[in-house]
């Protein structure tokens, strides 16, 4: 029997199963996953596509075109990102942060590093390509080129303001003052959320923080079982944005949103122990295996 790997968005409304062989994974640095996703990086896997099928939740989906022809599909209650079709290749790609069994690849390279942000650093020894892997520009994930790989020009900040904006470029927030801490959480929510190896997350000081731009079309989810856990997300696109939560007194901002050096980078790994099995942890940050004491 073909072994299925199943995957879902982080509210469960959009469900999915892709059939063996996964062909690849790649982790991509574009500015447009980074949005998208709200990660610092996006981690692709390939399969066949007469072995994908959505089990739930397909006609819950956005799509954000990203060029002619090209969309990134997402959950309009969640944000997740969820799988693309590519019927001239025989193939669909999608998000390994999102499989929710043990899979059976690990990545095998870096690409887009030119867009990769400029405080994280790469330890893991794999190959980084600058764009595409040669010769792959023909099957790989959607939407680049074509589209500015670098997407809509961000708006400009206010005075003293650090800050980020969609894939879109609809909606754009700023702080000011010093970010509070800076983690890559590696809990299934996190995983699933950005749908990525980890989330990498800013907290800021809510005083300082606002939306500059599209307020109106942020859209949060919070999760039903947990005490504080939320997501919010531009409903034009489906990036994930930063968030406002006033029980921490903060804004919590997915880094790969950022548009500038926040001046801080990531001071440790939490939730460790609940990694994805595909992803190894290859810089010298402290693990914690849930959160820090
Ligand atoms: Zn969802
Ligand atoms: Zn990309
Ligand atoms: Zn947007």
């Amino acid at each position: 029997m073909t072994e299925l790997y199943h995957g879902q968005c982080l509210c469960g409304a959009v469900r999915w199963q892709v059939a063996a062989p996964l062909q690849f994974m790649a982790h991509c640095h574009c500015t447009i996953c980074r949005k998208h996703h709200g990660a610092v990086f996006a981690t692709w896997v390939a399969a066949p596509l007469d072995g994908f099928r959505y089990t739930a939740g397909e006609d819950q989906l956005g799509r954000y075109q990203t060029s002619p022809g090209w969309y990134r599909p997402w959950c309009r209650t969640c944000g997740s990102v969820a799988w693309t079709a590519m019927p001239e290749q025989g193939m669909v790609a999608g998000p390994a942060g999102n499989l929710v069994d043990d899979l059976p690849v690990r990545p095998e390279f870096h690409m887009f590093v030119r867009s990769k942000v400029p405080w994280l650093t790469l330890a893991d020894g794999l190959p980084q390509h600058a764009t595409f892997l040669p010769g792959m520009e023909g099957n790989a994930p959607p939407g680049e080129p074509p589209v500015p790989i670098d997407g809509p020009v961000p708006p400009a900040r206010s005075p003293g303001c650090r800050g980020g904006s969609c894939a879109c470029g609809r909606v754009a927030y700023e702080y000011s003052g010093a970010p509070l801490r800076m983690y890559n959480c590696h809990c299934s929510r996190c995983r699933r959320a950005r749908s990525a190896a980890h989330a990498t997350n800013l907290f800021v000081p809510l005083e300082g923080f606002r939306y500059s731009r599209g307020e109106a079309l942020v859209r949060e989810y919070r999760l039903p079982e947990a005490q504080r856990f939320g997501v919010a997300f531009c409903t034009a696109c489906g990036s994930d944005v930063a968030r406002r939560s006033p029980q921490i007194n903060g804004a919590v901002i997915p880094a790969g949103g950022l548009d500038d050096d926040p001046g801080m980078a990531p001071q440790a790994h939490i939730f460790a122990a609940s990694r994805a099995n595909w992803y190894a942890i290859a810089d010298a940050l402290p693990q914690f295996a849930e959160l820090p004491v």
